[in-house]
């Protein structure tokens, strides 16, 4: 928890404003939503689309708050509590997460890619969980408004921090790398994620490798190599990073899915140097082998054994909604509903292609967004792709349906494409198919919902 006086913190932020008045008090921690101030923590009046937290200062002072963070002048509270002036808010919040960073006395793991860093990261940190104590990021708290908020909430005398970083845009790397200064980077993939702001795979790539720019001296550099792309950027500005792979690439870093188990669990094997680890997880497919060797890789180097890493893998809690299987009835329902990019994609309907085996297959997708110029092209291929599964229907919601379609056709696909804008007619969807049962995949982008689909057919699993 935060430790600083509010002196201090308008160092830190450069901020102008009434400190005097607050010289010795103590932060308790730091606040962005006046409903959940505790008493001693610093207010920051953050603006959005919708809102303006200056708005909310009064109320944050009543609430006990030591100090409030403005960009504009609010002189009807003046001599209430200090008010620091900056600039921007949302940098001020980044600059004292980056000099509570600085004062740590933890080791920083950065955790970046295009799919599976939540995964990671909860993996990493359950794997390092038993060389020491160990921060990480509130769930998906990923961005330059969450990052600093999760450091602020861990006290710096942790082992270990394992913070995930997420990106929309080129600078959004710049700033989260200059906050974080990681002693260790691990980057588990790329795909074609957040074109809107990236451009382009090669963007995608660049974007993510900026984040090796910003390693502490003498820090370490873990990055797949099955993505060549990602390895050679890398590779350019980091020339002794250390890849692993789950494509069977040279290297002593290895990750293997051996195949899938009955019950919707698969075997695994980890090479880490001269230790090699096979075991059963509660996970399917390839991209979890990744998953697992990105922080298997991090974590042996850093001293866990490998009990420490099946352990850390056994008891990582995978978010909600993140190829989550259930039964309901006939039907094996595949809940990947939290998020979707044409990489997540493709490696969901491998998974799920696996998993059906004989039985039928049908596809309930919602539209990828933030891709860009090249939307329609990657829907095209997305169809193609949903083609080769042998799926016996898709049934599409959202935009870029025509691409899609046009998609399926190319691959020569003799199923049932159906387009559907709400979740209430799946069951009947699903009879008009006329089959006896079978596997559902559910999944698509954030804003789709698509766990909608989900509770429509399997209830409030
Ligand atoms: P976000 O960018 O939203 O924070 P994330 O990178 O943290 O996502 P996860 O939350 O771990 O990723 O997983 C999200 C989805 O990405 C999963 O449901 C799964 O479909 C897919 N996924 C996870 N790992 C991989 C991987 N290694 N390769 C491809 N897809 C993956
Ligand atoms: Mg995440």
């Amino acid at each position: 928890m935060l430790n600083l006086t509010v002196t201090q913190a308008a160092i830190a932020m450069g901020a102008l404003g009434d400190v005097e008045n607050g010289q010795d008090i103590q932060l308790s921690g730091v606040c962005t939503d006046s409903r959940v101030l505790r008493p001693g923590e610093i207010f920051f009046c953050l603006s959005g689309e919708n809102f303006d937290g200056h708005e909310f200062a009064g109320r944050a002072m009543d609430g006990g708050a030591a100090a409030v963070v403005v960009s504009r002048p609010l002189p009807e509270l003046a001599g209430r509590a200090p008010v620091l002036m900056v600039r921007d808010v949302l940098q001020a919040l980044g600059a004292l997460g980056a000099a509570w960073r600085m004062a740590a006395q933890s080791t920083v793991v950065g955790v970046t890619g295009s799919a599976g860093k939540t995964t990671v990261k909860e993996m990493l940190a359950g794997m390092l969980e038993a060389v020491g104590e160990t921060g990480k990021n509130y769930k998906n708290f990923n961005n330059q408004l969450g990052v600093p908020q999760c450091m602020m909430g861990l006290t710096g005398a942790e082992a270990f921090w394992v913070l995930e970083l997420g990106i929309s845009q080129a600078h959004d790397m710049d700033e989260l790398g200059a906050m974080v200064r990681p002693d260790v980077v691990v980057i588990n993939n790329i795909g074609p994620a957040h074109l809107e702001g990236l451009g382009s795979l090669e963007g995608v790539a660049k974007a993510k490798t900026d984040l090796l720019r910003y390693l502490s001296d003498g820090g370490a550099a873990f990055v797949c190599m099955d993505y060549p792309l990602l390895w050679d950027c890398a590779k350019e500005i980091k020339p002794d990073v250390i890849g692993f792979s789950a494509a069977g690439a040279e290297t002593p870093y290895k990750g293997e899915y051996l195949g899938p188990l009955e019950n919707g669990s698969g075997r695994f094997r980890l090479t880490l140097r001269d230790d090699v680890l096979e075991f059963e997880a509660p996970f399917m497919g390839t991209y979890f082998a990744e998953n697992m060797i990105a922080a298997a890789a991090v974590a042996h180097s850093m001293g866990s054994d490998i009990a420490a890493i099946k352990a850390g893998i056994l008891a990582a809690s995978v978010p909600e909604h993140r190829f989550q299987i259930c039964e309901a009835g006939p039907w094996t329902v595949i809940d990947d509903a939290y998020n979707a990019n044409p990489l997540s994609m493709r490696r969901s309907m491998d998974n799920a292609t696996e998993l059906a085996g004989q039985r039928p297959l049908v596809l309930v997708l919602g539209e990828m967004k933030e891709l860009g110029d090249g939307a329609a092209d990657l829907h095209r291929e997305l169809g193609l792709a949903a083609a080769k599964t042998g799926a016996r229907a898709l049934l599409w919601f959202g935009g870029h349906a025509d691409a899609v379609r046009q998609g399926l056709g190319n691959g020569d696909w003799p199923g049932i494409f159906m387009q559907t804008d709400e979740p209430r007619n799946l069951k009947s969807n699903l009879a008009e198919l006329d089959l006896d049962g079978g596997v559902v995949l559910v999944k698509g982008s954030r804003s789709c919902k698509m766990e909608r689909y989900v509770r429509e057919l399997a209830g409030n699993q």
